[in-house]
């Protein structure tokens, strides 16, 4: 039996013509140093969710389910020790009813700002979701009705950071100071965990009280350090995202100060009440397993990026990151340039999904945007972009930002049928 031969033929039954299945297997040939270098991370991070796991004695009674208040809930403890191991924090919380990232974002900037306080985002406006926390649009609840203000610096031109303007808008006020690693959903590129290290060091030399918040967001696990360790002091994220590795089914993460954590939590749950209460509901196998695998699942997801992006690249399409460029988060982007090459691209992921194959998707109205958008998710834990995902929002440059893969064959087989809809659409020609 040729294999070569097979692999080819079966991926012919799934619609791949010879020629993308060629340009993949020259992608596959030009990125083999990336993707080892990829697979050498993903062990130095899985030695390293092996440790935290070893030296907290995980054991099979920290998965027990738990209803009510929870009290003394050991394995939801014993998880968020694993948390603060991983990730160097003195203190973790990592809960089911942490519902969103945002919602994990929104907890630590309430649980740790106080009337007459100020925010500085000192790396231009955050993510879409942080404007009515920060009450950027007259929302309800937000951090402004509270008195807290808010100040921002643009980044530069080359997206390098404004220290001149950063050390001009840190006042008497400034208390806390959020960084985002991740792109996001904006055109400019994550930060890597060192560039992060520099500007915190900078603002906590104008001003040693400042505290430091990442949104880590798609960052985790994609180098072998995170922003803690570089002197930031608390960081956030979702678990439908990297660190639940596809199978937590829910949840956000909060891990650091301590005291920072503990402010949290009063926010999240109660004053008085904080981390001691809060039923895990059945979900903790799911968040340590997700956790364990998700080293590795990230790397699926990077390999399924950098291919993307050289295959697309190749095609004449403008990527960021480019594929061989530093990577700092999960995120993809590729510039279409038109309307029909965002729609086959996102048309192709979809129809490659284990979930809602048969589905089409198409270009709609969304609440905060002033564009329609197209998504194509078919996922198994519905709305996580750890899973292969791609989405835009249709005006120019028509750009999808692609992310995950819960497996890199998955992430493969989404992009070349995604780059097979390109061509079957005209968008590119042989
Ligand atoms: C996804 C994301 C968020 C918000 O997370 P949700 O779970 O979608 O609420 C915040 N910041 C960044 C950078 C993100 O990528």
């Amino acid at each position: 039996m040729d294999i070569n031969r097979v692999l080819e033929d079966n991926y012919r039954n799934f619609g791949i013509s010879s020629d993308v299945y060629e340009l993949g297997r020259e992608a596959e040939k030009a990125l083999s140093e990336r993707f080892e270098e990829i697979d050498k991370l993903a062990e130095i991070n899985q030695l390293k969710v092996l440790s935290a796991f070893r030296e907290n004695r995980v054991s099979e009674t920290d998965f027990v389910k738990t209803t009510g208040y929870g009290y003394d809930d050991s394995g939801r403890d014993k998880l968020e020790c694993v948390y603060a191991s991983v990730f160097r924090g003195e203190d973790a919380l990592v809960r089911a009813q942490l519902i969103s990232g945002t919602h994990a974002i929104s907890t630590a900037l309430f649980g740790n700002l106080r009337p007459g306080d100020e925010l500085l985002c000192p790396c231009g406006k955050p993510y879409d979701t942080l404007d009515s926390i920060i009450g950027l649009n007259g929302a309800a609840g937000s951090l402004a009705e509270y008195g807290v203000t808010y100040r921002q610096v643009d980044l530069k031109d080359d997206f390098g950071f404004d220290y001149e303007a950063i050390r001009d808008a840190i006042n008497e006020k400034t208390a806390l100071v959020e960084i985002q690693r991740s792109r996001g959903y904006a055109q400019r590129p994550a930060f890597s965990v060192d560039e992060i290290g520099e500007l915190v060091r900078f603002v906590k030399s104008v001003k040693p009280e400042l505290r430091v918040m990442v949104d880590n967001c798609y960052g985790e696990f994609v180098e072998d350090k995170e922003p803690l360790e570089v002197g930031a002091d608390i960081m956030v994220g979702s678990l439908i995202k990297n660190p639940g590795g596809g199978l937590a089914p829910i949840g956000g993460y909060i891990v650091g100060n301590s005291d920072m954590v503990e402010k949290s939590a009063y926010r999240l749950t109660a004053p008085g009440l904080g981390k001691e209460i809060g039923a895990n509901l059945g979900v903790n196998k799911d968040m340590f397993q997700g956790l364990f695998m998700s080293p590795q699942v990230v790397a699926g997801a990077e390999k399924g990026a950098v291919f993307a992006a050289f295959i697309l690249e190749k095609l004449g399409f403008d990527v960021s990151p480019r594929p061989f460029e530093g990577r700092h988060d999960i995120i993809q982007a590729v510039n279409f340039g038109a309307p029909d090459g965002l729609r086959a691209f996102c048309e192709g992921i979809q129809s490659a999904a284990p979930v809602d194959a048969f589905v089409r998707p198409v270009p709609s109205d969304m609440p905060g945007y002033d564009s329609q958008v197209i998504m194509a998710a078919g996922n198994f834990i519905s709305g996580a972009s750890i899973e292969l995902s791609c989405d835009g929002p249709m005006r120019p440059p028509y750009t999808a930002f692609f992310q995950g893969g819960l497996t890199w064959y998955h992430a493969k087989t989404g992009i070349l049928t995604a780059v097979q809809k390109l061509f079957d659409a005209g968008v590119v020609c042989r």
